[in-house]
């Protein structure tokens, strides 16, 4: 067997997998079709990432954390939702248990980097770049992956960290669910007159949602979800009509805003894989669970999988097969039951705020209004903000 592990995708998810194990000293190749320049040093990619207090943990763990300067990483203090043009907001905050801040949020290209480099540091780690993965098969003794280029790698294990259209979740036949919501996110990052004071918010109004997410200094990066229809017009603007555009339907609540980089687009689709386990092989991040990022849980989670199939690799001792049936098994239903509400309650989250019904829109109304009277609930969101 040439390697303990594969993994197909040198993501954040990958990267953090092969990070998380690569102290165990066993051979670890992380197969990525992008060039290594691209991961080594990646391009911004407009994603500002809420990462949790249990992903913080995991990156300070690894070792990659202390390789993200603290001038990159901004505190979010609170998060506030809003609906149309009521002046009520229901407000999540850390509470009185001495948190400072709900999480913090630093750009993905970032992330990516700090774990690359963690991950370049172990000479046990063959990162074969620039290539993409053609085929993978598994049997009873062996995972087996093609390159595109014919070579042919043999492991114990195989991790598919492909994405949310995964190449080695569709070769295993494994199935998903997909949807494809019709909408798309546009993010820029804009600096702005006002003071954001460390609060999200997530504004949904009328036909299109706004998200403020607060960066440190007087910019925010900014989020607006909207019909795929109308995402190709506002993505055209040139800077100063974007910047506008986005003062505008941000009401002007931070004063002019200046757009500092963006526009980048994605196309909104979710995705739940029917299996997260096969024989020799596991999925991991986005090929695993496609979050909707609107409840920015998307990376949290996949680090949460990657901590829990790390955690019982490590727990199987040195010398164990890392491929083995029950420590899949195992893996399987403790992501499923860390995945599983999450990717329902934000689904339903969506459903609501996405519908312009005016049934729906009295509905969120006092869901919001109720939320404003239970503070248990409210607890209960902000401990799931910053912990999942
Ligand atoms: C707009 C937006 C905002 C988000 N905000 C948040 C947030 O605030 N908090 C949060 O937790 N999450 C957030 N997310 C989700 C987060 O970005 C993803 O969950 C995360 O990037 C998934 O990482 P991954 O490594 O699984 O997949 P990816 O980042 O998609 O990486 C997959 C890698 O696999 C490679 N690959 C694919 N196919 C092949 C192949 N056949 N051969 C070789 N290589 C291959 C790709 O090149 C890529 O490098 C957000 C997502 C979006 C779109």
């Amino acid at each position: 067997m040439e390697h303990d592990l594969i993994i197909v995708g040198g993501g954040p998810v990958g990267l953090a997998l092969a990070a998380a194990l690569a102290p165990l000293g066993r051979s670890i190749a992380v197969v990525e079709r992008q060039p290594r320049a691209a991961l080594a040093d990646p391009a911004e990619d407009g994603r500002y990432i809420a990462l949790t207090h249990r992903s913080i943990g995991f990156l300070q763990q690894v070792g990659a954390w202390d390789r993200i300067d603290p001038a990159d990483r901004s505190p979010l203090r609170e998060a506030q939702v809003l609906n149309g043009q009521s002046p009520f907001a229901l407000s999540f905050d850390p509470g009185s248990g001495g948190a400072q801040w709900l999480g913090q949020l630093v750009s993905n290209h970032l992330i990516r980097r700090a774990l690359f480099d963690t991950v370049a540091a172990y000479g046990n780690v063959t990162l074969l770049a620039d290539v993409a993965v053609q085929d993978v098969a598994t049997d009873r003794r062996a995972a087996r992956v093609t390159l595109a280029d014919g070579r042919v790698l043999t492991g114990q294990l195989l991790a598919g960290a492909d994405s949310r259209f995964s190449k080695v979740r569709e070769a295993l036949g494994i199935g998903a669910e997909v949807k494809r919501l019709g909408r798309s996110m546009l993010l820029a990052r804009v600096a702005h007159e006002g003071d954001h004071g460390g609060i999200a918010t997530e504004w949904f109004q009328h036909g299109h949602t706004i998200a403020m997410l607060p960066l440190n200094g007087r910019r925010s990066s900014a989020v607006l979800t909207l019909e795929d229809s109308d995402v190709v017009r506002v993505a055209a603007m040139s800077p100063a009509e974007l910047g506008a555009e986005i003062t505008r339907r941000y009401g002007h609540r931070l004063g002019a805003m200046q757009v500092e980089a963006g526009p980048h687009v994605y196309p909104l689709a979710v995705t739940y894989a029917a299996h997260f386990a096969a024989r020799r092989a596991a999925l991991l991040g986005d090929a695993a669970v496609g979050m909707n990022p609107v409840t920015a849980h998307g990376f949290n989670l996949g680090l949460q999988g990657v901590a829990s199939l790390a955690g019982l690799i490590g727990g199987a001792g040195a010398g164990a097969d890392w491929g083995g049936t029950l420590l899949l098994r195992r893996f399987e239903g403790a992501h499923r039951l860390a995945t599983r509400p999450i990717y329902a309650a934000t689904n339903l989250l969506v459903g609501l705020y996405g519908d312009d019904s005016l049934p729906a829109r009295v509905m969120r109304h006092a869901t919001l209004r109720a939320g404003a009277h239970l503070p248990l609930a409210r607890r209960a969101v902000a401990r799931m903000l910053m912990q999942p």
